[in-house]
Formats: C-alpha cells, structure tokens, sequence
C-alpha cells in the first residue's frame, strides 16, 4: 500500500500540527485488490477551519460535510474530509456532524470494504468492520445493520450492486435483502444521483449486465427505467461485447454502452427514459438517433448476413444512405455486439468474421460513395435554375436523385441528373 507523494506530504503536514490523518475508502480498497486508484482521499480530525490554518491555499470542496481541496508541493490538489457521524436522514441525502472519531467516520460508510483506513505514517490498517476479511470473501456487507444502514441512503442499493459486479462479488445475505427491500423506494432518489451510478456502473464494471440484472431483480429497474423491466437479457449481454471506456470522461464507448439496451425499444421511449435519467441533450439525441438508425437496417442486414457472407455493394449503399456517413460505423459496432451476444445465447446471428467483413466494406462504400443528398452532383438551387418550381417538391424530387443515384453511382452526374429531375417534375 503505497499512497502518492502528494497525498503524503499532505498528511504530514496535517499530522504535524498534531490532527489525526487517515487514508479512507475507495483509494484502501482498490489498493488490497491490487488495483491502482487516482483519488486518494484523506480524513481528518483537523476541522476546515483548522486545516486553513494550516494551508494557506484551500478550495471550498462542499464544506458544510467537511471536505476541503488541499495543495501539495506539485500544485495537485487532493481532497481532506473532516471526521464526521451522520445525525440524521431522510433516505435521499444524510446530515453530517462534525467532532466524530475516525471509527465514527468508517461506520458512517456504506460497505466495509469501503470503510478502512490506513495511517500514512504507522502503515497501519484500522479496519474496525472486517473489511479485509470481506475483500478476501469477495463480499459487499453493509456497515452495520444493512436494512437500516440502506433506509439511510437508498442509493446504496445501486452502490452494492456496482461493487459487487465491478470486484464481482457476492452479496452478504443480509445487504441482498435489502438491496431487494429497496427496490420499490429508489423513485425518491434524485436522477442526477441514479444517473451517476448508471454513469459508474457502464464505465466502471467490465460485464455491466451482471450489474442490470441485478438491478432488474431488486425492482431498481422497475422504478428507475421502467422502460427497460422487460427487455431480452440480451439487451443487457450486448453490453459485455462492448468495450469498457478508457477513461472517465472517455464519451464513445461509453455511448455505445449506454446505447446497447435500447435498440429494443423505439427512439421516442429512449429519448423519454434518457431525458427523465438526466442525460445530457446531447447523449439523448445520440442515442435516439442510434436506435432509429438500427432499427431502419438491423432486420436487412441480419438477413442478408446469414443467407449471403457478401451482399451486392448496392445493397451495401442503400444500407449506409439510410443510416447516414457518420453513424455507420457506430451502427455496426452494436450489431456486432448485439449479434455476439444472440450467439452466445444460442440463437441464431450473423457470425463475427462475416460482420467484421461487412463492417471494413461498409466503410469504404460511406466514404468513398454518393450515399447522402449532400454527395449529389447537384443542389436545391440547381434544380430551380432548371426551371423547378420552389416549394416541397425540390426536396422530394432530390431524395428521388438520390435514391437513383444509390442503386447506380454512375447516375452522379450534373446533366443526367437535371433531365431526370425534368422527367420526374412532369
Ligand atoms: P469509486 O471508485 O466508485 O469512486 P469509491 O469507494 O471511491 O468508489 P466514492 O463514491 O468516491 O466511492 O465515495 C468515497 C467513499 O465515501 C466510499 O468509499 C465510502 O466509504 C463513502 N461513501 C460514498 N458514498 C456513500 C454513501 N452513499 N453512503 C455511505 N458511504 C458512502
Ligand atoms: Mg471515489
């Protein structure tokens, strides 16, 4: 266990003004599984205003719990909590109080594996609650009492399910059961909060539908994305194809993941569910977009995979018209996700190489092809040089071009698409 120099340094100063500092949670945690972590978070006795005392420099990091932003040496900053005890709940946010000892600190905490401190000075472990004995499990056990501890805060049934997938773990039967009770009480949760667990949950868990299932089976699903209580599991599997995202902030992959359940469900109830879970406009458009995209080729192009390892490059520009240039890709990505995993539940799907081979052809042909109105030799505007009369019929009598020029690319060409575009306006 070897805290970064920064968050050292930080500690010494704070433990040489004579306060008590510990490194808690996640950081303890992910450094017994012998995972490297970023965020170490340090606890004090020292309270804020003692810790300015100490700091000249400090950023207000949610006071009122405690937390301020110190500076180390390097100019990194790193996150000091005052010990705290929670007094009160209501079940969507606890109350803190201040003059706590370290063991009230780590009996506030949600799991134990969440609550051990380590002493940057000693190398001791302080585990109060057994959490090394439950990393060795492999258990997520609440702190305490679960079902009470779960009242609390009833965002800790999600927190469970997470760690549990994430370190795949199992359940203490008791923090299950509660998981469980919680179901049907998670509506009272605010949706930044779901939608930041979600968040962790497709980013952080390598298998997420392990994680969805369980969220199915506790009733969180029910009462957090209805929409999604019955789709197939393998809505849930195609996740497990696709990559975990590379960083925190990475948006691709994790897009994909975020999009994979939906493609059972059609682009308005996506966008309903994503805008009521607080996603940005942007992630929401994305998605629906995604979907609807899917939907307009996924049957025709499953079809024409299993019948044929090379459809016609017709078809292939007619598929890559309907989708649109820049969601190509994106498209066969989820399908060949989604159709791994109908393999690996035994159904019938198109197999990964033809996809594969599909996917390079694909690309070539969006890219190298006239497939989009864009592409064609001419415009709105020379069609009304032309003599066409203005109004809706330019556009319609455009997509006709383009249809044309989809099924035969040697169409492309300004004469012979003006006269078609005088033929097609009589
Ligand atoms: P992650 O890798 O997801 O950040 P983490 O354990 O660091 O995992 P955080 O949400 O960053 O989780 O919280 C830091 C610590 O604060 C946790 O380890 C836990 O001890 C405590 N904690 C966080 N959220 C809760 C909660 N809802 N109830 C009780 N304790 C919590
Ligand atoms: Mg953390």
């Amino acid at each position: 266990l070897e805290p970064p120099r920064g968050v050292l340094e930080i500690a010494n100063r704070l433990l040489d003004a004579g306060h008590e500092t510990w490194c808690v949670g996640g950081a303890i945690r992910d450094a017994l599984l012998g995972r490297p972590s970023l965020d170490w978070d340090l606890a004090t006795s020292a309270t804020p205003a003692e810790m300015r005392k100490v700091f000249r420099r400090v950023v207000p990091k949610g006071e009122q719990f405690g937390t301020l932003g110190l500076f180390d040496q390097d100019g990194v900053m790193h996150e000091v909590t005052t010990f705290r005890r929670d007094v009160q709940t209501d079940g969507r946010h606890a109350v803190v109080e201040f003059g706590a000892s370290l063991y009230d600190d780590l009996a506030r905490r949600d799991f134990t594996i969440n609550a051990i401190a380590f002493s940057p000075r000693g190398r001791t472990l302080h585990d109060p609650f057994d959490g090394v004995g439950d990393l060795r499990r492999g258990v997520v056990r609440a702190v305490g009492d679960a079902d009470a501890r779960l009242r609390e805060d009833r965002l800790r049934a999600l927190r469970a399910i997470r760690f549990a997938a994430r370190f795949e773990f199992d359940f203490d039967p008791p923090t299950w059961a509660a998981v469980v009770a919680s179901g049907p009480h998670l509506g009272r949760l605010s949706a930044e909060r779901v939608r930041e667990e979600l968040d962790k949950t497709l980013r952080q868990v390598r298998a997420p539908s392990w994680a969805l299932e369980r969220w199915r089976e506790s009733g969180a699903l029910a009462t957090l994305i209805p929409a999604l209580a019955d789709v197939s599991p393998v809505a849930f599997t195609t996740l497990d194809h696709l990559p975990v995202p590379r960083g925190r902030r990475e948006r691709g992959r994790y897009l994909h993941r975020l999009a994979a359940p939906w493609l059972e469900r059609d682009r308005v109830t996506a966008e309903r569910s994503l805008r009521a879970l607080r996603c940005s406009n942007q992630e929401v458009r994305w998605v629906a977009d995604l979907v609807d995209r899917w939907q307009r080729v996924a049957g025709s192009i499953r079809g024409a995979l299993l019948a044929d390892a090379a459809p016609a490059e017709a078809e292939l520009r007619r598929w890559a018209s309907a989708v649109g240039r820049v969601m190509v890709a994106d498209v066969l990505r989820l399908g060949a996700a989604r159709w791994a995993a109908e393999r690996a539940a035994g159904r019938e799907a198109p197999d990964a190489a033809r996809v594969r081979a599909l996917h390079r052809r694909m690309i070539r042909v969006a890219y190298g092809q006239p497939i989009e109105l864009a592409d064609l030799a001419v415009d709105g505007g020379d069609l009304l040089a032309a003599g066409i009369a203005a109004g809706p019929g330019v556009g319609i009598i455009l997509q006709r071009l383009l249809a044309a020029v989809v099924e035969d690319p040697a169409e492309n060409d300004r004469e012979r698409l003006l006269a078609r575009a005088a033929a097609s306006n009589d």
